[in-house]
């Protein structure tokens, strides 16, 4: 009998899934259910090579996991699954690792709910759906926090009145643990290294962006904060920007801080500054055709993570390797040439063929005498499997 486990990613009004069985890294299953809460609310899922969508009569969270829990059951798989594994954004200090969860768990996780208020709550839901649904199968919650729980105060801290850290929690908590933990045991298995042994600068370059200092195999530094806004330049959001931006905006805009809010989440980054999409295939496109807004947002995008990649590095003794990763660090071969150009202090030279072919098998981009960059895959939802299974066995 094959040995699996299901992935719940439960966002505000999505929930993204996958049956994996991790000793042999294969996606069984995998899906989404989108716009939840909504009348228009869809499941689409593949299974064996084929695609298959339905609406849902229950739009709610809840109900989106049980017309999962259906489609598993149709396709025997239900018997095959031995444990859930819940991908949660915040950990806040509490969760420095992968955690089983039970009911008691529940309210310590509720605490941190208002550190991450559009995620957690509703992580927290797809796990009282599996309480309730299948209250024999064992839950485990793999944070984004949770790698970042090795960076030291230096790092950690804001130049802040020390009680709001101690009072309210206010610090550095960084996100995108789960990828950065996976690529990194990917990436020292590429060199044949123990990945207590490795230093990496990493760029995870998705839809949310962020970079990360691994020394000995342990985040020291990140460029996420206490929410994922701070940092890099993003697809909507705006990354690092002066905090006195946010009182003259709401003068000179006439809004209320909310509203800037949703600039800086919704409005902003490549999407703000491109004028035409959060999606850097668009807008790789549109500067190609000399769009120059496009052109501007590419820039400006490329600098600020070269930019944040020289200052995550005075954390690490040697750099054995840059990574590039993310739909844009894994496909984007224009913006991993920029970065590097910007990094030839740190001795970066990139090789055109090796970058334009995203590293062939190996994943190296660079040339042989220069400091070694690759591009590495991640996989979130494999990690999340493995460290369930590991967890419940
Ligand atoms: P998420 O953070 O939602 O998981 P992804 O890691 O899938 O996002 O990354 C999405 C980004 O990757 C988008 O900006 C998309 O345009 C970009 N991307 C995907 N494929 C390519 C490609 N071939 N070339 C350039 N950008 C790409």
């Amino acid at each position: 009998m094959p040995q699996n486990i299901l992935v719940l990613n439960c966002g505000s009004s999505s929930l993204k899934f996958a049956v994996i069985q991790p000793s042999t890294d294969t996606f069984v299953l995998q899906g989404l259910a989108d716009r939840l809460n909504s009348p228009q609310a869809h499941l689409d899922y593949e299974l064996n090579q084929s695609k298959q969508a339905q609406s849902l009569a229950d739009n709610t969270h809840q109900g989106a996991i049980a017309a999962v829990i259906q489609v598993l059951a149709d396709n025997q798989l239900l018997n095959t699954l031995l444990g859930v594994g819940h991908r949660v954004v915040h950990g806040g200090e509490a969760f420095s690792k992968s955690q089983l969860i039970q009911q008691e768990s529940l309210a310590k996780l509720e605490s941190l709910s208002h550190l991450a208020p559009l995620h957690n709550p509703v992580n927290i839901l797809g796990m009282k759906a599996i309480f309730s649904l299948l209250p024999e199968i064992p839950q485990v919650a793999v944070f984004d926090t949770a790698f970042h729980q090795t960076l030291g105060e230096s790092a950690f801290l804001y130049a802040l009145p020390y009680e709001h850290y101690q009072q309210h929690g206010v610090r550095r908590y960084g996100f995108h643990g789960t990828s950065y933990r996976y690529v990194s045991q990917e990436a020292a298995t590429r060199l044949n290294k123990p990945a207590e042994e490795c230093h990496f600068l990493i760029a995870h370059l998705g839809n949310g962006c962020s970079a990360c200092a691994v020394r000995n195999g342990q985040s020291v530094d990140t460029s996420m904060g206490l929410t994922p806004l701070e940092g890099l330049a993003m697809g909507t959001r705006s990354g690092d920007l002066d905090p006195g931006l946010l009182p003259f905006l709401c003068e000179r805009l006439n809004l209320p801080l909310a509203d800037i809010m949703s600039i800086l989440n919704k409005q902003s980054g490549l999407l703000g500054l491109s004028g035409l999409s959060n999606d850097m295939r668009e807008i790789q496109q549109a500067a190609q055709q000399g769009h120059i807004q496009a052109n501007l947002a590419i820039e400006v995008f490329a600098f600020k993570i070269a930019r944040y990649l020289g200052a995550l590095a005075v954390s690490l003794p040697k750099i054995d390797a840059l990574i590039f990763t993310g739909g844009i660090g894994e496909n984007d071969r224009l913006t991993r040439s920029l970065v590097l150009e910007h990094l030839t202090i740190l001795g970066f030279e990139i090789d055109g063929e090796l970058n334009q072919t995203n590293g062939n098998h190996i994943g190296q981009i660079t040339t042989q005498d220069s400091t070694l960059s690759l591009v590495v895959a991640t996989n979130e939802e494999l990690m999340i499997a493995q460290d369930t299974l590991s967890i419940i066995q």
